[in-house]
């Protein structure tokens, strides 16, 4: 789909995948004006192809766009034109429990602009992959840094929004500590640099006790999908969970963290090195409440527990 600046996205069409044509003065390759979503596919027993909270990154995506100064599909566009593509490429969905197809939708200023101002024209689109399942064989915990100079996003700029420079600016930190045989990085706030943010590309949360606590939304984490499913099914199955800032030394004495995001669904996390510190979970890694939470939600997700919070679209 493609529209102009201060115009309305008309209905797309499906097009075969490959490359696209991009004026080299474009928005997206100048200033960055991109935007991407992230979500999956399942398919059920029964044949059915169910999608989690689509709606959910399409409002996240709206939100993204209007911190970017672009024009954006609908709520009703936007998942409509993933539904087109998922029926579109339905022989790629893998079979019940041996993956999902994840898709990608895409927002960019695809219009020339050679001086800095949002760029004349849009394009949306969505491509997708067929993925395995992210534990091949029960979950594995992961083991992050907590990296203590590079920061991910700082107060009024655009850590909430999936927009495609935060990815970047990730990078160095990431590789930096897989060099290191670390899973990924542990952001800390830019402020005070004592409270936690996210990892790369989920959020994180902290057990201890019956209490679950997970930075709260302030402008400089990435509002998590799975993040708002899981602090639902957390508080219904009886946890008490606190949305606040968390600081690092709540690492030292918890009994659990874990990860969630679209990928992982929910990783428990084995350890956290924070400056010299290396802090370890369990005796295999794998906590109680992010087992549960990750079988309770991944059920949901492949409509093998019912619906009970009207979350899946089933086509
Ligand atoms: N934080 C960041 C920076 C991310 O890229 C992601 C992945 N989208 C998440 C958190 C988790 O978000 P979600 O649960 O919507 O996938």
């Amino acid at each position: 789909m493609k529209c102009s600046q201060g115009e309305s996205f008309a209905k797309g069409e499906l097009q075969r995948f490959g490359n696209i044509e991009l004026s080299p003065s474009s928005g997206v390759l100048n200033y960055g004006q991109g935007l991407f979503e992230g979500l999956k596919a399942y398919r059920k027993h029964d044949g059915k192809i169910l999608l989690f909270r689509p709606e959910e990154n399409a409002l996240r995506l709206r939100m993204g766009a209007e911190r970017m100064c672009m024009p954006c599909p609908t709520v009703e566009q936007f998942v409509e034109a993933v539904k087109a593509t998922v029926v579109a490429n339905e022989r790629w969905i893998p079979p019940p429990g041996k993956g999902s197809l994840y898709i990608r939708p895409l927002l960019m200023g695809s219009g020339a602009v050679l001086g800095l101002a949002p760029a004349p024209e849009y394009t949306f689109l969505i491509y997708v992959s067929p993925v395995g399942n992210y534990f091949k064989e029960g979950l594995a915990p992961i083991n992050l840094i907590v990296e203590t100079d590079m920061h991910r996003a700082a107060p009024g700029g655009t850590g909430a929004v999936k927009t495609i420079g935060n990815y970047a600016g990730v990078l160095k930190a990431q590789s930096a500590a897989k060099a290191k045989g670390f899973s990924d990085v542990l952001y800390l706030d830019s402020t005070y640099k004592k409270y936690l943010e996210e990892v790369s590309s989920c959020n994180v949360f902290v057990v201890k006790g019956n209490v679950i606590s997970t930075p709260g939304i302030k402008g400089t984490i990435l509002p998590g999908i799975t993040r708002k499913s899981i602090i639902d099914v957390a508080r219904s199955q009886g946890f008490e969970v606190e949305e606040r800032m968390v600081a690092v030394d709540e690492l030292l004495d918890a009994d659990e963290v874990f990860c969630t995001g679209t990928a992982v669904v929910v990783s428990p996390v084995g350890s956290i090195t924070y400056l010299d510190k290396r802090v370890s979970y369990g005796s295999d890694g794998v906590g109680r409440v992010s087992q549960q939470l990750y079988s309770t939600l991944t059920s949901l997700q492949m409509g093998l527990t019912e619906d009970k919070m009207g979350w899946i679209t089933q086509l």
